[in-house]
């Protein structure tokens, strides 16, 4: 019998390697999932997703599915040693197209990230299948795979490891960890029917016993305890005493069934290379970060959205091997920021003494003083942005707002018939141009980048009938004026964006062709996948 062989294996049903599977699905990839268990797991980790990973989504088609069970646009409130509401993190800008906090269950996404696979005849998902061991060469990648007590054999072209922060891929590749365990441990508690409707986190800064309150969706609520050194894990999951820290928190909460509870170490720890010749490392598996900013899946979903396009354009021969390096380069920065985020966050919450609560607690009350202050804080304009400094994208003049290799806001824009959608809605799921209606001439697509043409109109104008007749351009109309700031600010006529949404170069004004240092950098990825 012919072994089976696929462009691309995924090891691992989370969030990773799910939305990967299901970006590979959409570009028509022949792809397999394998994963051990018999379905996804319905383990209640992650309670909070942010506007990335929901633009992500919708990228993949499941946006609508996702939405009715996550509550959009929720803040976190902290409270001093002494009780006192001292600093809110509330922010209210959709830049990517949605709230940037949101309440939802990892086991719920999960499912409907398995049931959106149901789209794609080329991803095969094998549940019930282990991944124990692999070779690869040149060529290709062979994988032994247990299942049921039968070992199979299988091969592909890139494998790509979603398997988790103990990742048995990373592990057989001997790629070591960087970072930190964290010495304390929580004790996660999941209960459920609240009866407060209170929707923002509670984070309780008490070096007595730091610990958060997260309302969630279908009414079920998390509460978060952090242990003491010496304190016995098996003896803190007693009923009757977490009971009682519940109650000192939010009476209401404290007689909910509870459907689980358990302690957890939390780590603060990056793989030292996130590719091994046909092999990568993406979620969990690359990178562990404390969910104190609950980012470690939002990070997995960036891998996820960063590597698909990348394995798609090289699988289908539009782009050499070497555009899969840009993956790392572009993505570690960025998770080891989020991991430093976390960290701050992390001993801010977790005052070691009375004297170093009032001490970080008084310096926020103090700068929060100042409006520009208390606003950083408030809209969360600490999260490290969407940014690379070095990857697949032409370097943006100085004066652009928003450098190249940023992820593009995601404003609503107005259809002919003034229907409004999110942008994304009309730029596909491959490279784009966005252009001014009026920016001369036709764009000459160039080395294999198969763009999509959109044109602008800026916010003052209307569509005309002559405007719109192109038949192979689409025309909408900037109607938030969020596009010509950027554009004008960047003295350019538009912008070529990446599959993933992030500003590939900009079109400067008058220019009829493709940049030349564009044409360089398309030039040199060009070629057929090796
Ligand atoms: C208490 C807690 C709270 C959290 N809160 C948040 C939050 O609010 N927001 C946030 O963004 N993140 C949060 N996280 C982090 C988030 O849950 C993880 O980052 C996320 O699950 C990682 O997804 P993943 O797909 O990379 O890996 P995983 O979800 O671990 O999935 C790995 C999969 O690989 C499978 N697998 C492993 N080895 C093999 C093999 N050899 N063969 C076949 N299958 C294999 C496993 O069975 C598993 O299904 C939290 C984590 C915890 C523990």
């Amino acid at each position: 019998m012919n072994q089976a062989h696929y462009s691309v294996v995924i090891v691992g049903a989370g969030p990773t390697g799910l939305i990967l599977a299901n970006f590979l699905g959409q570009y028509g990839i022949q792809t397999a999932l394998i994963e051990r268990n018999p379905s996804t797991v319905d383990e209640p980790r992650a309670v909070s997703i942010d506007d990335e990973s929901l633009r992500t989504l919708q990228a993949i088609g499941l946006i609508d599915q996702v939405l009715p069970d996550t509550v959009q646009g929720y803040g976190v409130h902290y409270y001093s040693w002494t009780g006192e509401l001292f600093a809110r993190i509330e922010p209210t800008s959709t830049e990517y197209g949605f709230p940037k906090r949101n309440a939802f269950r990892q086991q719920v996404l999960v499912r409907q990230l398995r049931d959106g696979l149901q789209r794609f005849p080329q991803v095969t998902p094998l549940f019930e299948h282990e991944l124990t061991r692999f070779t690869q060469d040149a060529q290709a990648v062979q994988l032994e795979v247990n299942h049921a007590g039968q070992r199979k054999t299988l091969s592909c072209d890139w494998l790509v490891a979603c398997d988790g922060g103990r990742s048995p891929v990373r592990e057989q590749l001997g790629i070591a960890l960087t970072g930190s365990t964290y010495a304390e441990k929580w004790l996660i508690v999941d209960l459920l029917d609240r009866t407060s409707a209170f929707r923002h986190t509670r984070t309780y800064c008490d070096p007595a016993r730091p610990a958060i309150r997260l309302p969630g969706p279908h009414g079920v609520v998390r509460y978060e305890f952090m242990l003491h050194e010496g304190e016995d894990p098996q003896q803190v999951l007693d009923e009757a005493q977490l009971r009682g820290w519940i109650a000192q928190r939010e009476t209401s909460d404290a007689q909910l069934a509870i459907t689980r509870k358990v302690v957890y170490t939390f780590h603060a720890r990056v793989a030292e290379r996130w590719r091994e010749g046909r092999v990568f490392l993406a979620g969990d598996a690359a990178h562990l970060t404390p969910p104190f900013a609950g980012q470690g899946m939002n990070s997995g979903v960036r891998d996820a959205a960063n590597l698909a396009w990348k394995l798609a354009a090289v699988v289908q021969g539009r782009s050499a091997a070497a555009l899969l390096d840009s993956y790392q380069t572009e993505r570690q920065p960025h998770a080891r920021a989020l991991i430093r985020m976390a960290e701050r966050i992390g001993s801010f919450m977790q005052p070691k003494s009375k004297f170093a609560a009032r001490l970080s607690q008084g310096a926020l009350k103090l700068i929060s003083l100042y409006p520009p202050a208390r606003d950083y804080v408030l809209h969360l304009k600490f999260k490290p942005k969407p940014r690379f400094f070095e990857g697949f994208f032409v370097p943006a003049p100085a004066s652009a707002p928003l450098p190249a290799g940023q992820l593009l806001p995601q404003p609503w824009v107005e259809l002919p018939g003034c229907k409004r959608v999110r942008l994304d809605q009309v730029l596909g799921s491959g490279f784009a141009a966005l252009r001014w209606a009026d920016a001369p001439g036709p764009l000459g697509h160039s080395a294999g980048l198969d763009l999509r043409q959109v044109r602008v109109l800026r916010q003052s104008e209307d569509f005309l009938p002559a405007r719109g007749s192109d038949p192979g351009v689409l025309v909408v109309r900037d109607c938030e004026g969020v596009l010509g700031a950027l554009l004008d600010q960047a003295g350019a006529d538009g912008v070529l964006l990446r599959p993933d949404r992030y500003v590939l170069a900009y079109l400067p004004r008058g220019a009829h062709q493709m940049p030349a240092a564009l044409q360089a950098l398309l030039t040199a990825f060009a070629g057929r996948a090796q």
